[in-house]
């Protein structure tokens, strides 16, 4: 099985420097790798092909005679990404691909000779060896690729996918009352229909007040001038901790259900999160909540550790039916957070209500034909090393050419 794991880089000033020229090279190959296949479809042509698209780059190099001072693999994948992403759009899979931008997130991706040494703490990839990094978690596997990335706050990053002897868990095709639960999403906290509930940091929020004032200094620096540089990172280090404190709660809490050896199933809501954020009135709570980032990692970690995430129609009313007797309270705004069932004269909190429907819904949607589960542990991924998985020819050859990339005995 395929795994990435991101570790923080600490490169020297000529390292950076490295980094820098190729971020700004790859960047150039996408764009112009664009422009070109952007330019032959307006006079007529057909989508370019990947590989007419690759044999540009000898082109590439005379313009541009700086750029072979990259690694030219790192080029040849910015312009695979392009073709790609043209093709996405040529047969109706995405929208156009848009150009690159220099103050966005950067990255630059090795698919070859990447290597991570566990003695010295350091990672290599063409043309830069040795570079400083916390090698916080150990992985049993061969290192596939690396792809370098600096994010906000001048942070650099090394994502190294590696195929690991890790199997995924099988998933439980029987589902069961018992062993599933509902999860309410709404623009706090995150409910569940076992009485669970987590509170949401709402890191913008408090963030808001600093990052506002960082802001209005930000907009009256002159620009093009150092303090205005000054001040962006300033600003751009503000925005870093607020997806940090995000992305801790959110991978906490998806740790905590997928690691649940009672919970089997997961029903969700399938929330239209693009429409959410166009209602003024939600956007900022949305985005602050992140819905989407919160419903990807329950998926993939679903997926790796054998539950069942089942996602039900986003139009059923969870939230005003009434989980004890079925009477829909037509009436409920979204500014009430209880009420009391005029039928059966039930008091409910909205969240837990509305998770409890979550799951009936999911399982009267779900075929009728149910029997016991046997509830299965989920060890922490690292301790499943299993000695007969090396089933991948693939992998087996790259082995034996490469040796294997091994984590230290602690
Ligand atoms: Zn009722």
């Amino acid at each position: 099985m395929l795994r990435a794991y991101k570790y923080r880089l600490y490169p020297t000033s000529g390292q950076a420097e490295f980094f820098a020229k190729s971020f700004g090279c790859c960047r150039v190959a996408y764009n112009r790798t664009l422009d070109y296949m952007s330019m032959f479809w307006i006079g007529g042509g057909n989508s370019v092909s990947r590989f007419a698209a690759q044999a540009q780059l000898v082109m590439l190099k005379e313009v541009y005679p700086w750029i072979g001072e990259v690694n030219s693999q790192s080029l040849q994948y910015a312009i695979k990404q392009c073709a790609d992403a043209f093709r996405n759009w040529w047969e109706h899979r995405a929208d156009h691909p848009v150009p690159k931008r220099k103050d966005a997130r950067q990255s630059f991706h090795n698919p070859q000779h990447c290597s991570v040494d566990w003695k010295h703490g350091t990672i290599s990839v063409p043309k830069c060896k040795d570079i400083k990094a916390v090698l916080h978690r150990s992985f049993y596997g061969t290192v596939k690729d690396i792809t370098i990335s600096k994010e906000s706050g001048d942070r650099y990053y090394a994502s190294v996918l590696v195929d690991t002897a890790i199997r995924e868990l099988e998933c439980d095709t029987v589902v069961d009352d018992k062993t599933s639960i509902g999860i309410d999403l709404n623009c706090g906290d995150i409910v569940c229909s076992d009485g669970r509930r987590y509170t949401n940091p709402k890191a913008l929020l408090k963030a808001e007040r600093r990052l506002r004032r960082q802001q209005r200094i930000l907009s009256r620096r002159q620009s093009g001038s150092k303090n205005r540089a000054k001040q962006k990172h300033i600003v751009s280090k503000c925005h870093a901790k607020v997806r940090d404190t995000r992305h801790d709660f959110l991978h906490k809490v998806t740790h905590e259900l997928t690691h649940d050896s009672q919970v089997r199933t997961i029903f969700i809501e399938d929330l239209n999160v693009k429409g959410m954020w166009r209602n003024h009135h939600l956007a900022k709570s949305v985005s602050d909540a992140a819905f989407g980032e919160f419903v990807r990692q329950l998926t993939y970690k679903g997926q790796w550790y054998g539950v069942n995430v089942v996602k039900i129609d986003r139009w059923d009313p969870s939230s005003k039916t009434c989980s004890v007797c079925g009477q829909i309270n037509r009436g409920l705004k979204l500014s009430q957070r209880d009420w009391t069932c005029v039928c059966c004269g039930t008091h409910h909190d909205r969240d837990y209500n509305a998770s409890v429907n979550i799951k009936s819904f999911g399982l009267m949607a779900l075929p009728p034909d149910r029997r016991e589960v046997k509830s299965v542990d989920c060890p922490p991924v690292d301790e499943r090393r299993s000695e007969n998985a090396l089933r991948s020819s693939d992998r087996m050859n790259q082995e034996k050419f490469r040796g294997v990339t091994d984590a230290p005995v602690l």
